[in-house]
């Protein structure tokens, strides 16, 4: 079997590149491992920057997106028993959305699959990725229902199979470096069946550890709570967790949490890396593949697509004589994700500062929450890199 583009992965990332080569008539194969329920229902991210939404709808993909997702304006931080709200919108006219995302998966894969007809095949097993370096690469799988060996001859293969895939295995050691980062910290990421008790995010900064929450539609709310890192879920019974959700997001005048049934409830070993080229031969790593980024400042998503804009117009640039794009492509994704990169270690300090045991840290951490209330040039830089850069947009 012969296609242009085979794609490993049906996450943001893959089915984004999908849809811009479907469009353009770049006929290309969508390769996932798991089945199309299960990837329509995954929980994850939330958050979507203004600039990717815009990015979505230019190409088709945001319809649903802009009907029903919710329009923020500001977060609030609570710490030494006080509410602070900052109102990012007023300070640069930018919002973030916010949309479940496999309610972003599900119109992805609805657009992909079932409106401009591409190819993607659920459940399969085995991805191997073959010839990277030669002219005609290919890649292998087992299908999920027969149990059959097929091979995909193909020009470029397009690795966005997550953080645990195995596209980012194929590079050889020695063409590649990853650069890795560990916070040595925990969350207890929590879904919670429960309206948000408060309409925006909110970060809660206590001695006792960081908590979190992220609205993320009328009838769940993420809520994260630090912990340490490897800690057993099953040792967070409801009790607990909304014991000191109470406590470290508590503040004068706010109003009670609205608790629930947690529906979800992961521990995340804070950590980063990015993967230094993101290409090899005729092989491309879009989104976590190539880069992951702790969910301190929600990035990891916008990321993703951002790889995924440039990578699908670049191969469609390809398609059409002009190289110039995939030449330039990782380094032109690799700017955005170290700012981000950068920020979340930024944004980890302020989380996790006053809860380090460490007086001193204690002190230049409110010195840094203080300063985004009393300056307003603190405050604009704060809310350009939380927003995420809009700049080529
Ligand atoms: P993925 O979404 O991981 O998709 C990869 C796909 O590849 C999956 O469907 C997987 O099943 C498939 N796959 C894996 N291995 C194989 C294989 N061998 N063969 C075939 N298919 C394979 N980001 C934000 O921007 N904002 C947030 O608010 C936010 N919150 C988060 C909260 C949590 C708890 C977590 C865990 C993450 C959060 N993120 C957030 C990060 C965000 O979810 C990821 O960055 C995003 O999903 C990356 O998209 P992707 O397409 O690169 O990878």
């Amino acid at each position: 079997e012969r296609s242009s583009v085979v794609v490993v992965g049906a996450g943001p990332a893959g089915l984004t590149v999908g849809n811009i080569l479907r469009a353009a008539g770049v006929d290309c194969v969508v390769l996932e491992c798991e089945s199309r329920t299960f990837i329509e229902r995954r929980p994850r991210a939330g958050v979507i920057e203004e600039w990717a939404v815009r990015a979505l709808d230019r190409r088709g993909l945001a319809a649903r997106l802009l009907k029903h997702a919710e329009r923020h304006t500001a977060c609030e931080f609570r710490f030494a028993g006080e509410r602070h709200r900052f109102g990012y919108t007023e300070l640069t006219g930018h919002h973030h959305f916010v949309y479940p995302q496999p309610l972003l998966v599900t119109d992805l894969v609805r657009e992909y699959a079932d409106v401009r007809g591409g190819d993607i095949r659920f459940g399969v097993r085995d991805v191997r990725l073959h010839d990277l370096e030669g002219e005609r690469p290919s890649v292998s799988y087992t299908c999920g229902d027969t149990g059959q060996r097929r091979v995909l001859h193909c020009e470029f293969v397009v690795g966005c199979d997550g953080a645990r895939g195995v596209t980012r295995e194929a590079i050889p050691a020695g063409r590649v470096r990853v650069a890795r980062h560990d916070y040595g910290i925990g969350w207890l990421a929590l879904l919670a069946q429960a309206p948000p008790s408060a309409d925006r995010v909110l970060f809660g900064m206590h001695e006792e550890g960081f908590a979190g929450q992220m609205p993320r539609s009328p009838e769940v709310t993420r809520y994260y709570l630090q912990c340490p890192p490897g800690d057993d879920p099953e040792g967070w019974s409801h009790e607990r967790v909304w014991t000191q959700l109470r406590r470290r997001l508590a503040a004068e005048g706010a109003a009670p949490l609205a608790e629930g049934e947690l529906i979800e409830k992961r521990v995340l070993d804070m950590h980063d890396y990015v993967t230094e080229p993101m290409t090899y031969g005729r092989l491309f790593l879009a989104g976590d593949a190539a880069h992951l980024v702790a969910p301190i400042a929600a990035k990891g998503l916008n990321l993703a697509l951002h790889d995924a804009f440039l990578l699908a117009d670049a191969l469609v640039a390809h398609a059409a004589g002009d190289s110039s794009g995939l030449e330039g492509y990782g380094e032109a994704c690799l700017r955005r994700v170290w700012d981000y990169q950068e920020f979340s270690q930024w944004l980890s300090e302020v989380y996790h500062g006053a809860s380090a045991g460490d007086p001193f840290r204690t002190g230049t951490t409110l010195a840094r929450l203080r300063r985004l209330f009393t300056s307003r040039a603190a405050a604009t830089a704060f809310a350009e890199q939380y927003l995420g850069a809009a700049e080529g947009y």
